[in-house]
C-alpha cells in the first residue's frame, strides 16, 4: 500500500462517515483503527516519541496513550514530573527502552506496582557495538550508550521498527477489552508502511560515491548497517563548540582520503561554524534527524516517523552523491 504520514488521516477522521466512506480501503492504519470493546480505556504509556507512534499507530483511538518525552524534549536525559509518575502508576501498560537508555525513566519503572505490565521493546532485537569515533578528534560529543555499553539507537531501522510494532501489537492484541482483530490489522497496515520505507532505503543507497556517513550524533548506525554505508561519528565538531584546529585536520584528511562530501548534524549548525568546516576540509554540512522526539510544532505540522526519515533518506543521497 502507499505510505502516507499520519496528518492526513488525522485529518480525515474528522471529516465524517461520508468522505470516509468513499475513500479506497485502507484506512486500517489510522489512528483508532483498533475499537475498544466496551468499557473505560486502558491507560497505555510509551517512554519516547518512535514508540509513542507505534502504539497510536496500532491502537491509538482506543486506549488513551500516554507519550512521557514532552515534545521538545530530549529522551536520553528524561526526568519524570510528580504528575507523570502519578499519571504513570495509572497506567495499564509501559512500553519502553530499557537497559539504561532512559535512567530517569527505567528508576520510576522499578517502584511501579507489578499490575502494571511493563514491556522492553530492545527484547527481539538485535543491538549493536557502539563503534568507534575517528581518531584524531577530541572527546565525546555523544555519550548515548547502554549500560551494556551498546547502541541505543534501534529504531533508526525501519525493520526494527516493525518488529517493536509486533512487539506492541502481540501485548496489546492478548489484553482485555481490547479488539484484537482491529489491534492485528492495524499494525499490519504500519508495518506494511515501514516496509516499503525499509525498501526505499535500500534501493535510493544502493549506488552512491561515497560509502561513508560522517555525523556529529552517533545515533545512524542501525541505518549505516542495513544499507552497507560506515558511520564515521565524529567528535570535536560540536554545534555549542568550536572545533580545535587538531580536530578540523583530522576530519579533513578522512574526508579527503573518503570522497567525504557532506558531513552531517542533528541540528542546524550555527552559520560561521558550517563556514569554518566547510572552509577547513572543503566539505559541506546538512542535518539528519535521529527521531528522537518531534517539537509540539512539528508534530502540529504532521511530522512522523515516516515523514521524517524519507527526508533523511533525500538529505542522504544527496551528500552521498547516490544515483
Ligand atoms: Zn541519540
Amino acid at each position: 500500500m502507499k505510505p502516507r504520514s499520519k496528518f492526513p488521516l488525522i485529518v480525515l477522521s474528522f471529516v465524517g462517515a461520508v468522505v470516509l466512506a468513499s475513500c479506497s480501503g485502507s484506512d486500517d492504519s489510522s489512528p483508532g483503527g483498533a475499537a475498544t470493546v466496551e468499557g473505560a480505556k486502558l491507560s497505555v504509556a510509551a517512554a519516547f516519541y518512535p514508540i509513542e507512534e507505534i502504539v497510536r499507530a496500532v491502537a491509538g483511538g482506543s486506549v488513551d496513550v500516554l507519550g512521557l518525552t514532552p515534545p521538545g524534549d530530549g529522551a536520553h536525559d528524561l526526568e519524570l514530573t510528580a504528575s507523570q509518575v502519578t499519571s504513570l502508576e495509572a497506567a495499564d501498560i509501559v512500553f519502553y527502552i530499557g537497559d539504561g537508555f532512559q535512567p530517569g525513566v527505567e528508576k520510576v519503572l522499578s517502584s511501579l506496582p507489578s499490575s502494571i505490565v511493563q514491556v522492553d521493546l530492545l527484547e527481539g532485537l538485535t543491538v549493536l557495538d557502539v563503534v568507534a569515533q575517528l581518531e584524531g578528534t577530541e572527546g565525546e560529543t555523544d555519550g548515548e550508550v547502554l549500560a551494556s555499553g551498546k547502541d541505543p539507537h534501534v529504531w533508526l531501522d525501519p525493520a526494527n521498527m516493525a518488529k517493536m510494532t509486533r512487539s506492541v501489537a502481540s501485548v496489546l492484541s492478548s489484553t482485555e477489552g481490547l479488539d484484537t482483530e482491529a489491534i492485528a490489522a492495524a499494525a499490519d497496515a504500519y508495518v506494511a508502511q515501514l516496509e516499503t520505507l525499509g525498501a526505499e532505503f535500500d534501493a535510493g543507497l544502493a549506488n552512491c560515491q561515497s560509502r561513508v556517513l560522517v555525523t556529529s550524533h552517533r545515533a545512524f548506525e542501525y541505518l549505516a548497517q542495513r544499507a552497507d554505508l560506515q558511520q564515521v561519528a565524529i567528535a570535536g565538531v560540536n554545534p555549542e563548540e568550536e572545533p580545535s584546529a587538531k580536530s578540523l585536520q583530522a576530519i579533513a584528511e578522512f574526508a579527503a582520503a573518503n570522497s567525504v562530501s557532506t558531513i552531517f548534524f542533528e541540528t542546524l549548525l550555527p552559520a560561521d561554524l558550517a563556514n569554518t568546516i566547510a572552509e577547513e576540509i572543503g566539505a559541506t554540512s546538512d542535518l539528519l534527524d535521529p527521531i528522537e522526539g518531534f517539537s509540539q510544532e512539528d508534530l502540529d505540522a504532521g511530522a512522523s516517523y515516516i515523514v521524517a526519515q524519507r527526508s533523511n533518506l533525500e538529505r542522504l543521497r544527496q551528500g552521498l552523491k547516490c544515483s
